[in-house]
């Protein structure tokens, strides 16, 4: 079965065919695919939409390393270098106005940051990604760019101010705003793009920016030209050259950037290396709304995912959460909606863990022999419409729906397709927490649930509420049923 994959620059699903296998494309012979995740910016708390961009990188490396077998080579990178407050080439410095909140460096700021984004990512059940570079630590491959450019003559300088590339020298320059680029171009708004004095184009861009007067920046270098400090743009061109080679198979992050950040690494890129396309697929993962309202980190109106996890969830409640929404859907946060993912996650485990006896705990291995015994219509029926479901430009939210459909008449086979998805693609640990689920209740908390109980029979309902905040905060679930209790870790 072949993966399809939607292409923002095509705009269509197309059939995933790694370089190696590509026919158009000679030279270097590829033994690996690469991809490509633009960033998390390091200088605050991870949020929503940069949880699920990485959440997506993941699941992208592990269907095309895990599913279909192929070797990858996945890279993405830290941006530490000083940001702007929007995609304006004036903004505010990000970075150091928010290491001066902290008392910090601009470097002890990021790295500060990385270490919570590693954190968080190892909680999700996120690989590591195969490297993970910052910008600020491939200052000379941004130099040898921007110089390449310059000798290409798609550069000009305004003075004192910054190297500038000529937008207007490049025939497709905005291809993936396809299919009317040129009329797109003209959607984009105003204010994401500056006036400036001097500019010959409204897109141009910055790829070099000079020291500025009015106080020296921490992330500034010397430079063949002048004392300068890394533009953004830059960065991700000149990495992904130096891990993945010029031309690579897969780059992937959100939505937002396709019309400035995404659209200049193009133009920049493919006019340093003359390639076409640099990329094959580029693939997008769209925005994380609460109730229907973007969120963003330069907004503010985040909900920190830490938050939600410190006061109701799991990080494998979140994991799971994450796979109900295709990743090229809005994914809509909101208290009912990862309620709901966590009680589907839990039933299924709760349906495995019913299988016990006759089917788990036996050797884990044996699955994978009883897997090559199988060949029975059921097996053949539920491997191909869960590969089906994968291969629809990984449909997350299919996946997850025929594996509850099959729930009801599970056996040995089922299972077995089950724990091999687990393993490497799902990795919300369902195996794992029938353990969990499994582990014996304390008495002091079963003491605890049935004094709550009385206190219930008693009508003291500030009491039982009581009894249910101790039982809590050690971390412990009480459910009621019609005259007893069910307590879960
Ligand atoms: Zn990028």
């Amino acid at each position: 079965m072949k993966l399809k994959l939607y292409n923002t620059l095509t705009r269509t699903k197309e059939e995933f065919i790694p370089l190696m296998e590509d026919s158009a494309y000679q030279w270097p012979k590829k033994d690996f695919v690469g991809i490509y995740s633009c960033w998390p910016t390091v200088y605050s708390m991870p949020h929503f939409g940069n949880v699920r961009a990485s959440f997506t990188a993941d699941l992208i490396r592990n269907t095309i390393q895990y599913i279909l077998w192929y070797k990858t080579i996945s890279v993405m990178n830290f941006t530490d270098v000083w940001h702007l407050a929007g995609d304006s080439d004036d903004g505010e410095e990000k970075m150091e106005k928010a290491a001066r909140q902290e008392w910090l460096t601009a470097r002890d700021l990021a790295k500060k940051y990385e270490e919570v984004f590693i954190k968080f990512f190892k909680d999700l059940n996120i690989d590591p990604f195969t490297i993970m570079p910052r910008a600020t630590e491939h200052i000379q491959e941004q130099i040898d760019l921007v110089k390449s450019l310059e000798s290409k003559w798609y550069t000009y300088v305004i003075d004192w101010d910054w190297v500038y590339m000529d937008t207007s020298k490049i025939p497709d320059y905005g291809k993936l705003l396809w299919p009317n680029y040129k009329k797109a171009l003209g959607w984009i708004k105003w204010w994401e793009r500056v006036d400036l004095k001097g500019k010959k184009n409204l897109t141009d861009f910055a790829l070099w920016k000079f020291h500025i007067w009015d106080g020296k920046r921490d992330m500034e270098r010397e430079s063949p030209r002048w004392v300068w400090f890394p533009w953004r743009h830059a960065e991700c061109s000149a990495m992904s050259s130096k891990y993945l080679w010029d031309q690579f198979d897969i780059h992937h992050w959100w939505y937002d950037l396709i019309p400035v950040h995404h659209t200049n690494e193009i133009a920049q890129s493919e006019c340093s290396t003359w390639l076409h396309p640099r990329v094959k697929y580029r693939i997008h993962n769209q925005f994380v709304l609460m109730n229907w309202k973007k969120m963003a980190k330069s907004d503010w109106n985040t909900v920190s995912p830490f938050e939600v996890i410190d006061k109701w969830y799991s990080y494998l409640d979140m994991r799971y959460f994450f796979f109900t929404t295709h990743y090229s859907s809005f994914f809509d946060f909101t208290r009912d909606s990862i309620q709901q993912a966590q009680n589907t996650r839990k039933n299924l485990i709760k349906k495995l863990s019913q299988l016990e006896k006759n089917y788990l705990f036996e050797d884990i291995q044996s699955f994978n022999l009883i897997e090559n015994k199988l060949n029975t219509e059921i097996w053949k029926k539920f491997r191909t419409e869960t590969m089906e479901a994968i291969c629809d430009d990984i449909n997350t939210p299919q996946v997850i729906a025929t594996i509850n459909s099959y729930l009801s008449n599970v056996n040995n086979e089922i299972i077995s397709i089950i724990y091999r998805l687990e393993n490497k693609f799902l990795k919300v640990w369902l195996f794992d927490s029938i353990v969990e689920e499994k582990i014996e209740i304390p008495s002091e908390i079963i003491d605890l649930a049935k004094q709550r109980l009385q206190a219930k029979k008693d009508k003291n309902f500030t009491l039982a509420d009581e009894f249910r905040n101790k039982i809590q905060d050690v971390w412990y679930q009480i459910k009621d049923t019609p005259d007893w209790f069910e307590i879960f870790k």
